[in-house]
């Protein structure tokens, strides 16, 4: 990775588009006999809505999800010819701002899909939606009783939806009994809408096998790099690298102190250095370090280092005694996240997820730079 000339004064976010790209087509290929579609919700999960989307598309995606109606549109205007989903449904009083953009809400509930099919009688138009079932995620779905009634009343208008999805609650577990449970409850909804696509499997779903791909799968996790499914190799590609400036280098001695509420105790003569780069930045406080918990980790020239004492605001520190002779300046950059240290390592620190991780970055006060943007097929 080329310096960049300037002078560093934030931290540097770099998204390899073209790790997103191979990782799309990695799962393409898995799920071949699928459309694989790209679930670009949170900024795509923080990777930037409209480059990672434009890599996705350069490497096939046609099909898109997107939580808000906000996000669809401003997809809208990067990516004219793709089809996209909405997941979080029809927002109430917005049905011509999905027309307008060409939109594809995925229906949830009664109040919905008769505020959608009104819309369409109003414009004589057989306006393209899906149907979501709630198969025992417990959040967005039709109740698998309100099939019939979804049945009749789209039918009675020759509405032919999309498609009929659903969402697994435990596919990070591909053991639990729960995702058998919720096929199963698919395939009934399924034999109700029978010639309508279906769609069940997230990143974890989609790697679990074949019966739960049907005709479309929604990766998201994965193609940003993620571990998808817990206890497993991760097979992906790292997508996402994030740097910090070095502010400050120096020596502490046994005894002294780290941070707010002197919540490290140095137990030998140290050389601690100083990062820019605090929870205010999406680098959780769960990721302090104290004498009895370690903390999140940092890397310098591929080399492990602690953080150690609590996350301030807007600064962390390493202790970085272990380096011996190689001593970073001031200026130069550590990694925290990228090839020594994967989203997931840092999150399984913090008790939390890598999507938590990546969407966090988001609000942080990081330059992104993209590389690699791949050759459209
Ligand atoms: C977020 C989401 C996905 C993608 O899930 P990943 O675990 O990130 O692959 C798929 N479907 C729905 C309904 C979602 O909300």
């Amino acid at each position: 990775m080329a310096m960049p000339p300037s002078p560093v004064t934030s931290g540097r976010l770099t998204i390899d588009l073209a790790a997103l790209a191979r990782n799309w087509r990695a799962l393409d290929k898995v799920s071949a006999g699928a459309l694989t579609g790209a679930v670009v919700k949170a900024d795509a999960y923080g990777t930037g809505l409209e480059q990672s989307s434009r890599a996705f598309y350069a490497a096939g995606a046609r099909f898109f999800f997107t939580a808000t109606v906000d996000e669809a549109i401003a997809l809208r205007a990067t990516l004219p010819k793709a089809h996209i989903f909405v997941l979080g449904g029809l927002y109430p009083g917005a049905a011509s701002l999905y027309v307008e953009h060409r939109l594809m809400p995925a229906l949830c509930s009664l109040p919905m899909l008769e505020e959608w099919l009104a819309a369409c009688v109003s414009r004589n138009e057989a306006l393209p939606a899906a149907l979501h079932f709630d198969t025992g995620m417990g959040r967005t779905g039709f109740r698998l009783n309100e099939a019939s009634i979804v049945r009749r009343q789209i039918d009675s208008l020759g509405f032919a939806p999309q498609m009929i999805m659903s969402h697994l609650a435990c596919a990070d577990t591909p053991a639990h009994e729960k995702n058998r449970t919720q096929l199963a409850l698919f395939q009934s909804v399924m034999a109700q809408f029978p010639n309508v696509p279906a769609s069940l499997a997230n990143s974890a779903g989609l790697m679990t096998g074949r019966d739960y791909h049907f005709q479309m799968v929604r990766p998201g996790i994965a193609l940003y790099g993620g571990r998808a499914v817990s206890g497993r190799r991760n097979p992906m590609s790292q997508a996402v690298t994030l740097e910090v400036p070095i502010l400050q280098v120096k020596e502490a001695r046994t005894g002294e102190t780290i941070g707010y509420g002197a919540a490290y105790n140095l137990n030998r003569d140290s050389r601690i250095a100083v990062l820019g780069m605090g929870y205010a930045d999406g680098f959780f406080r769960s990721l302090s370090g104290t004498n009895s918990r370690p903390g999140g980790k940092v890397a310098y020239r591929g080399k492990v280092l602690p953080i150690i004492g609590r996350i301030s605001m807007d600064l962390a520190v390493a202790d970085i005694t272990d380096l011996g002779h190689d001593l970073p300046l001031p200026g130069e950059m550590m990694e925290v996240l990228g090839p020594s240290i994967t989203v997931d390592d840092q999150a399984d620190i913090a008790g939390t997820i890598g999507y938590e991780i990546l969407t966090s970055l988001r609000l942080g006060r990081f330059t992104r730079h993209y590389v690699g943007m791949p050759e459209e097929e």
